[in-house]
């Protein structure tokens, strides 16, 4: 389908600001030493795992047509949607980048002078990125319509989320006390809370 090279354009083009985005704040964020962290091993394999679902999986399906068996072949509304979803992705994210700025880091760790955020995105949810990485791999499923990339996709990331959102909770209560329970009580997870 001819179309299908159009819509695989997008999404590479869609990776490539995303990454755009995340890079300035990776190799700044890297001379800024921790001072704790937790199971960097681990961590760096889940965070591995998820990115072979963000990106190796859909290049493979981008580049050969091994999977092109799995294609779904979505209407175009869908697919829009699924554009859509991971453009304003991409907005929300140099946004929560911007609020989270020096304290941001792939794997789970406390830099040296660490601030708690509560502020732009963090003042109704404590894990504006992670909110984010869900619509992601979401649009994503929609725009390159292919179940087994948008599936891979999903559970890569849920690996990466549901082992860690624990942890990372408790290694913030760890560090911030008492000012981290009072900051959850005002703010939801993933979206904010409703009273
Ligand atoms: N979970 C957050 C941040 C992801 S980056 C989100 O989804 O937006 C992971 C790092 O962010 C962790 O190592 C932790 O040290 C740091 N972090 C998480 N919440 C933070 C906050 N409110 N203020 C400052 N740093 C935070």
């Amino acid at each position: 389908m001819p179309l299908e090279i159009s819509w695989k354009i997008t999404f590479l083009l869609l990776f490539i600001i995303y990454s755009l985005v995340r890079i300035p704040y990776a190799i700044r964020n890297k001379k800024n030493k921790a001072i704790k962290n937790q199971s960097p091993l681990k961590e760096k394999l889940k965070v591995f795992i998820a990115f072979q679902g963000m990106l190796t999986i859909p290049l493979l399906y981008v580049f050969t047509p091994w999977l092109d068996s799995f294609a779904m072949n979505l209407p175009v509304w869908l697919r829009f949607t699924g554009f859509a979803v991971m453009f304003f992705g991409i907005l929300f994210f140099a946004y929560i980048h911007k609020a989270l700025d020096k304290n941001w880091s792939p794997v789970l760790e406390i830099k040296e002078n660490h601030e708690l955020i509560t502020s732009g995105p963090y003042k109704y949810i404590r894990h504006p990125m992670y909110t984010q990485a869900w619509l992601w791999v979401l649009g994503q499923f929609l725009l390159i319509s292919n179940w087994l990339v948008g599936i891979v996709g999903i559970i890569t990331w849920s690996i990466l989320y549901f082992t860690r959102i624990d942890n990372e909770e408790k290694m913030m209560i760890d560090q911030f006390g008492n000012k981290y329970k009072e900051y959850m009580q005002v703010t939801g997870r993933l979206i904010p809370k409703v009273f």
